[in-house]
């Protein structure tokens, strides 16, 4: 069960986090609060694509500079006018800060680990994999995603955390020698 108040922490101020998501080590690294590693995803244009060069490619389709309003928007919309008021003029991290002393439980819960999650996103490289699950036999899935249909390889690499996962059935694979052995079956 994820804390509501870590996840504020690590949305507005730098903290320590494990980047071995294993758990076998224990080596803390300090982390820039995800709403300044945002900022500073705007600042160098990652969602300025548009297929010819250097966006990069983001698999949920929201860019830094969506994200920023959306989550902008959602602490307006879900504060009362009165309550929004002394708060509208504050940098974003102190104002996420308020708006989570002020908010319903609901929406903080809705939104800070969905938050968190997206940022954490953007700065992940993820690859899909065009080939046959060797647990399940599956190549590709079917979403649903903001109404629309779409079809995507089922086995997915991600590259900081050296691991490859099949979106179908859930079968992970984690370390090099897990890679090589999924290597070798596909
Ligand atoms: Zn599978």
């Amino acid at each position: 069960m994820t804390n509501l108040e870590d996840l504020v922490v690590h949305l507005t101020e730098d903290h320590k986090v494990n980047p071995d998501k294993t758990g076998k080590t224990f080596n803390l690294v300090e982390e820039y609060a995800l709403l300044t590693q945002l900022e500073q995803a705007k600042t160098m244009r990652l969602n300025s694509g548009g297929g010819g060069g250097g966006g990069a490619k983001l698999p949920f389709g929201v860019g830094p500079v969506d994200l920023q309003n959306e989550i902008e928007t959602v602490i307006m919309s879900t504060l009362q006018p009165w309550q929004y008021a002394p708060i509208a003029k504050l940098p974003l991290p102190e104002r996420l800060k308020e708006w989570f002393g002020l908010v319903d439980i609901g929406p903080a819960e809705n939104y800070l680990p969905k938050w968190v999650h997206q940022i954490r996103d953007l700065f992940t490289t993820k690859f899909h994999l065009e080939a046959t699950c060797p647990e399940c036999h599956t190549a590709t899935i079917t979403q649903e995603q903001d109404g629309q249909i779409t079809h995507k390889d089922a086995l997915m690499v991600t590259v900081e955390s050296q691991t490859a996962t099949c979106a179908n059935c859930g079968n992970t694979w984690t370390g090099v020698d897990d890679l090589n052995y999924l290597a070798g079956k596909i």
